[in-house]
């Protein structure tokens, strides 16, 4: 299996845990050659559901966090472990979306084969066009969780297409028996993502610009807000993952007065500054998903998205 050894500060309890391990792999046999097929792992539920369109009957797909967790900072639970001490692969968001949790999970669960760098670790933001990448270094001791740039191009069906096109491309590589299916398959999700990404667009286009206007609780929408057409009044943190302070409230709100704008928050942030901003402007708090819920199609969760955010628009 070709596992590290271990260094000596992890000592007689660390080596035990790699003995155990080597024994179920000499138990279990070949990792890619197991009788479920390829074993994914995905950080997300949207990389979770592209991935589950992508793999079909030739694997497994198991998300470690759900819809209704900030992506920043999901609780790394130890059952979590499990799946990826045993996975072929591993899909991250990346951008350093998971850099507050991910990581320690990682070493703790001692797979080789999904290492950052190696062929079963694969950062779906390098298939995708990044957007609000700073041109300077960013002061993270500020707190700025955005500092490779925004990591939210999940909410955004371009991004997905292309994101399923260059995981299906390394599942081939991984499991090349079953190459063309992976292929066919990511195929078929882009056609139907462009297709919706085409359509909205031109929904959106026929709203008035002056009521395409948000403010968004995360600096979550970027990605959306390019597809659709949509201006970004203000956002209710000050920063990327700094909570708001009654002085920013009070710009946030100047700002709304002068530009009206729906708030939009996903379904796992505090909702109190959201609502309390929306009525003193009259208008409405927009509660959008957090992601892929279990067993949704990717798809489905970008179009109770866009129903939401073009139901209050309209209105
Ligand atoms: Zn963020």
């Amino acid at each position: 299996m070709g596992i590290a050894v271990p260094s000596s500060r992890w000592g007689r309890v660390g080596r035990r845990l790699i003995e155990s391990l080597l024994l179920i792999g000499a138990v279990f046999g070949a990792r890619t050659s197991g009788a479920d097929g390829v074993r994914v792992v995905a950080t997300l539920p949207d990389l979770g559901a592209i991935a589950r369109e992508v793999v079909g009957d030739a694997g497994t797909v198991t998300v470690l966090s759900v819809a209704s967790e900030d992506p920043h900072f999901v609780d790394p639970r130890p059952t979590l472990l499990v799946p990826l001490s045993r996975a072929d692969l591993l899909i991250v968001n990346g951008m350093e979306l998971e850099v507050g949790w991910l990581p320690p999970m990682l070493v703790n669960a001692r797979n080789p084969a999904i290492q950052p760098g190696g062929l079963g670790y694969f950062d779906a933001s390098t298939a995708v066009a990044r957007l609000e990448v700073p041109k300077g270094p960013v002061a993270r001791s500020e707190g700025d969780v955005h500092a490779q740039g925004n990591p939210h191009f999940a909410y955004e069906p371009r991004s997905g297409a292309a994101v399923a096109m260059a995981l299906a491309a390394r599942l081939a590589r991984l499991d090349p028996a079953h190459a063309a299916g992976y292929v066919a398959r990511a195929k078929a999700l882009k056609d139907a993502l462009l297709a919706f990404a085409t359509d909205e667009r031109a929904r959106f286009a026929a709203i008035a610009p002056s009521r395409r206007t948000l403010v968004s609780y995360h600096q979550s929408l970027t990605y959306l807000e390019h597809w659709l057409g949509l201006t970004r009044v203000a956002t209710i943190e000050p920063l990327p993952g700094i909570p708001p302070s009654p002085k920013h409230v009070a710009t946030v709100l100047s700002l709304m007065k002068a530009s009206p704008a729906v708030v939009v928050q996903e379904e796992y942030r505090p909702r109190a500054t959201s609502e309390r901003l929306a009525q003193l402007t009259s208008t409405q708090l927009v509660v959008i998903p957090g992601g892929a819920r279990d067993g949704e199609a990717y798809l489905e969760r970008l179009r109770r998205t866009t129903e939401a955010l073009h139901a209050a628009m309209v209105k």
